[in-house]
């Protein structure tokens, strides 16, 4: 049986209009994709290497911290210092003599400096510790809460009520006020795309207006107990979330981000 062409030219219309259709879905409700080797890089990298870094990058500012990162963070001593020579007397990243290193160690060095890059927690003074004073914090990403039905999407940290907290990075008033876990919180938009969260907030700043612009190093508002912190110690929640909807690990930037608060203030 022949299929009038009449027909196939609709057909084939019509399946090009799918086509389009589903594409348009697609654009609309697109998340950011970001790679599987991103976090689990940023999340390997020793504070006392990102500190190095950044003291290095200060005394040689020729050499710029993503590439000295990212060549101290992946290669050995005597590798990294060829490299480095060759930086300190301004040969760009990518005229670098590599010798006789792996095509694929160079790959993965390229690739280390191109996250650093892009994912700038690490950029010297970019971003600022969130606490105003002494305070204490540990590792509790990803423990269980209440008995297990969720888990910690965030860092604790603690120090006593009314301690000033401030805006880790610029960006704009997402959310303001009360929320069931959170008690009284604050959500900034981060000019990187990112969610930042602060909960169990003694107060919030008077100074902030959802949808305003805040500053780095702006008030959020000071230290509390409120939402289910009810009976927990004073604290400071702070989460962030990708702009994926995927909540990462703060605790290595925040103990970057207070090294550089102390370097500071010292
Ligand atoms: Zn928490």
């Amino acid at each position: 049986m022949k299929i009038p062409a009449r027909f196939q030219r609709g057909l084939a219309q019509f399946s090009i209009l799918i086509l389009l259709a589903v594409v348009a879905w697609q654009i609309l409700h697109h998340s950011p994709a970001i790679s599987a080797d991103v976090y689990p890089y940023l999340n390997s990298l020793s504070p006392a290497l990102v500190k190095q870094c950044t003291q290095e990058n200060r005394s040689s500012p020729t050499i710029l911290w993503e590439d000295l990162l990212a060549i101290r963070s992946t290669l050995p001593e005597k590798d990294a210092q060829r490299l480095l020579e060759q930086l300190r007397v301004q040969i760009p990243f990518a005229n670098l003599n590599w010798a006789n290193l792996p095509a694929a160690t160079i790959r993965t060095v390229q690739r280390h400096r191109q996250i650093l890059e892009q994912y700038t927690y690490y950029q010297p003074n970019k971003y600022t510790f969130p606490v105003i004073g002494p305070t204490w914090f540990e590792d509790s990403f990803g423990a269980e809460r209440e008995g297990g039905k969720r888990r910690h999407e965030g860092t604790d940290l603690f120090s006593a009520e009314g301690t000033p907290i401030v805006s880790i990075c610029g960006g704009r008033v997402e959310q303001l006020g009360w929320n069931r876990l959170g008690g009284e919180r604050v959500g900034v938009r981060g000019d990187d795309g990112n969610y930042y969260y602060y909960a169990h907030l003694h107060s919030i700043s008077t100074l902030l207006v959802k949808g305003q612009r805040i500053e780095t190093g702006e008030p959020v508002g000071s230290m509390g107990h409120t939402g289910d912190a009810l009976t927990t110690p004073d604290h400071l929640h702070f989460g962030i979330e990708l702009a994926n909807g995927q909540w990462i690990n703060p605790y290595p930037f925040l103990e970057v981000w207070q090294s550089w608060s102390e370097q500071r203030s010292s």
